[in-house]
């Protein structure tokens, strides 16, 4: 893929890049490898400080870079802005947090004296330099939620950012040196993804963490294994949304609407497939498809824009094979299931309800990644959870119900990580972030985010 800034809504190419020649990577990689030197001796309060000016910095900022990502990836402009206002949050929570989260573990008085030693410290130190792949999705988030809990835990960061993103990419690196850190701290690599096996493979860097899809996710995850390094894997997910009888069926509707079309439909947390109880699906149904019939399709820059368009043209021709197939074996299109006719310039895509879909249908275990949402019948919570866990993913799921012992069976055996009740999932920088099964591993943010990029180290004093 070329590097280039290519507006969606228009198919206009902005700015194109050359990619970073191997003299220039090299110069970076090693760059990163002294900035570790210094930064990972540097106390939280120094962090913490940077970390705060960086988020200020990004508060004054937020116009701008939003219209950046709005023209780069295509999400409206409104969500663009609160993107930008979410990254400050997160940067603000690790300030406030880091020092806690990383402070030193003490095991007890009996197990000290059992091991023999006077003293033992558990001590979460940095690893290194990390390298991150990151999506085009949330230009931003995505790069934010990996690089505020990896500074502030001492490492540095070295971003290979999706290539439709260049701008927004070039944004972060000014942004992190604007503030104040330590030049090579964070720098952004304008490579393409062959590129990347040769950067893992470089002794200097010690991890990598990936947002995006599984091939993108084995292919680096396979080269770090060979080379015996850490990684973190956030991959696709294709969420369940179970609406149960008991659940307040307007607001369950209403929400999936949004839970559905946020970004575009290109989340991997966005609710994908939605599993609604026979007493109350034709009610759900008809809100659901009236909802997102209702969406305003256009040009992300207007205010008043829902849904935008789909990234790069080559995902709406995957969405639209998703959904000619399942139409063509027998699926009931309720609403869209087409290219809007009257915006025919950029990669747009009608808000999609799809019911009677079957495992026989590609849309029924492959992820949709757009405004497509398909609808199934179902009988009970037995049904709904095997419905549920019928799919490659297990990236989070939603579940709308009252009822106290169904919400308990839906916490155990729903295969995913997370399950969130009467809501839609949404990321905090309070809670753990992370998928099992096709989705990935390892988590991030909160605590555990923070602490996969640590060298755990026990100290032990005779
Ligand atoms: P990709 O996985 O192709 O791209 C994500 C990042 O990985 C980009 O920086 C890309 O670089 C890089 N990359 C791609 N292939 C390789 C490779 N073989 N080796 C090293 N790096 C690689 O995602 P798409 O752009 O195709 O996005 C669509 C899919 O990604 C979705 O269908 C969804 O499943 C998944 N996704 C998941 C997200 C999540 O949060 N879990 C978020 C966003 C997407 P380049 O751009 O240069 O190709």
């Amino acid at each position: 893929m070329p590097i280039a800034s290519v507006n969606p809504a228009t198919g206009e190419t902005l700015r194109s890049f050359e990619p970073m020649e191997a003299a220039d990577i090299e110069r970076r990689i090693a760059r990163a490898r002294d900035a570790f030197e210094e930064h990972r001796t540097t106390d939280h309060a120094t962090r913490s400080r940077l970390m705060e000016r960086t988020a200020e910095l990004l508060d004054h900022d937020r116009d701008r870079i939003a219209r950046t990502m709005t023209l780069e990836m295509g999400k409206p402009v409104a969500a663009a802005r609160a993107e930008a206002a979410k990254c400050a949050k997160a940067m603000r929570w690790y300030a406030a947090h880091a020092g806690d989260l990383l402070a030193d573990q003490h095991p007890s008085d009996a197990d000290t004296a059992d091991s023999g030693a006077d003293r033992v410290v558990v001590r979460h130190r940095p690893l290194g330099v990390v390298l991150a792949v990151m999506p085009w999705n949330f230009p931003l988030w995505q790069v934010i939620r990996f690089a505020a809990p990896a500074l502030m835990a001492g490492n540095t960061g070295l971003l290979k950012h999706a290539s439709n993103v260049p701008q927004t990419s070039l944004y972060l690196e000014d942004l992190f040196r604007r503030a104040g850190w330590p030049e090579g701290c964070f720098q952004s690599l304008l490579v393409g993804s062959g590129a990347v096996e040769g950067i893992l493979r470089d002794t200097r860097v010690a991890a990598a963490t990936l947002t995006g899809s599984e091939p993108a996710g084995r292919a680096v995850a396979a080269v770090a294994g060979d080379e015996v390094k850490k990684t973190v894997l956030e991959l696709g997910g294709s969420d369940p949304y179970i609406v149960m009888p008991s659940a307040d069926v307007a607001r369950a509707a209403a929400t999936a609407v949004v839970a559905r079309a946020q970004n575009n439909g290109q989340s991997c947390i966005a609710a994908k497939r939605f599993l609604v109880h026979t007493d109350v699906h034709d009610e759900f149904c008809d809100r659901f498809t009236e909802g997102m019939r209702e969406l305003a399709v256009g040009d992300p820059m207007a205010e008043s824009t829902q849904v935008g368009p789909l990234a790069l043209e080559q995902g709406r021709a995957d969405l639209a094979a998703l959904v000619d197939d399942a139409a063509e074996r027998g699926a009931r299109v309720l609403t869209g299931g087409r290219r809007p006719p009257a915006l025919d310039r950029g990669w747009f895509y009608e808000p999609t309800v799809l019911a009677g879909v079957d495992p026989g249908m590609r849309i029924h275990r492959e992820e949709t990644f757009g405004p497509v949402a398909t609808v199934y019948r179902v009988h009970g919570v037995g049904e709904a959870i095997a419905l549920a866990n019928d799919t490659p993913f297990g990236l989070s799921s939603n579940v709308w119900t009252r009822e106290e012992a169904e919400t308990e069976r839906f916490a155990r055996d729903i295969e995913a990580g997370g399950v969130f009740f009467n809501g839609m999932t949404a990321s905090h920088p309070a809670y753990p972030f992370g998928g099992v099964k096709r989705s990935g591993y390892g988590r991030e943010l909160a605590g555990q985010g923070i602490r996969e990029f640590c060298n755990v180290t026990t100290l032990w004093y005779g």
